[in-house]
């Protein structure tokens, strides 16, 4: 075969591998650096026994150290009840090294709005708009839900205060995991503590089951009326919804999702 021949057939094979990420719905890079992966890894030579470890190559040296799980929790309970303003919160969970999330993240996204608003929303995680902006709310999701509340008068200039449960994006936009969750509470809680909304609303499931400790889904837990404790056992009264992201994909759900926002401006207008 020539030279020629050869190299085509490689940028082929290399077309078709890309292709076929695209199809699997690979659209994000995780990696800063291109990697050349036509490239063939040397063959693996056994080590002698008594030779010293070679040293780790400079990318693998470069990248931060990631806390052991056992002592992740315990570094992100520490983080979080240090922080005494919403600025060291988001200093402190810039500085925690507990979660793979933080490497595959663009930005940290911690929130929006008006924080002494007494209103705060809470959504489930950033996607990829809010990653590159490091806002939260600011993709298509969050311009319905913009949208939806500027019809019951509630502006995010003005009116309340928007977070997520994971301050990270995770990769491709997957749901994040019970472990996942469990490691960032500790933020979320002392957030609503520095925050001190009289009210919270919880966005879809993963914002829902994970403040108020349920197992239900959020078709039967939206509508209706809960209690967060948060931490010393104060407890927040925080209405249940459907996320966003939800009412793009469903429509018809958008008239429960309306009444939900109802009882919302009732509340707010002491009405109900
Ligand atoms: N979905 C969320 O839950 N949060 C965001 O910030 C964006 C989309």
């Amino acid at each position: 075969m020539t030279g020629a021949r050869m190299e085509a057939e490689t940028q082929d094979a290399l077309i078709a591998a890309l292709r076929l990420q695209l199809d699997w719905g690979v659209d994000e890079a995780l990696e800063a650096e291109p990697q050349d992966r036509a490239v063939r890894a040397p063959e693996r030579v056994e080590a002698p026994a008594a030779r010293a470890p070679s040293p780790a190559p400079a990318a693998l040296r470069a990248q931060p150290q990631l806390l052991p799980a056992s002592v992740a929790g315990t570094r992100a309970q520490a983080l979080a009840a240090g922080a005494d303003s919403l600025p060291a919160l988001r200093e402190a969970m810039a500085q925690f090294e507990g979660s793979p999330l933080k490497e595959t993240a663009m930005n940290l996204v911690f929130a929006d709005g008006v924080a002494e608003s007494g209103l705060m929303f809470i959504g489930e995680a950033p996607g990829a708009d809010e990653d590159r902006l490091g806002r939260p709310f600011v993709g298509v999701s969050g311009q319905l839900l913009d949208r939806m509340l500027a019809s019951v008068g509630l502006s995010r200039e003005r009116d309340f205060y928007i977070t997520n449960i994971l301050p990270f994006r995770p990769p491709g936009n997957r749901t994040p995991t019970d472990a996942e969750i469990a490691l960032f509470l500790p933020f979320i809680l002392r957030h609503i503590e520095l925050a001190r909304p009289r009210l919270l609303v919880l966005l879809g499931g993963v914002s829902a089951k994970a403040l108020l400790r349920s197992r239900e889904g959020i078709t039967r837990l939206r509508g209706r009326w809960h209690q967060v404790t948060i931490n010393e056992g104060q407890a927040l009264p925080a209405l249940a919804t459907l996320h966003p992201a939800y009412l793009l994909r469903t429509p018809s759900a958008k008239r429960e999702a309306w009444n939900d926002l109802l009882m919302l401006r009732r509340r707010i207008d002491g009405t109900d």
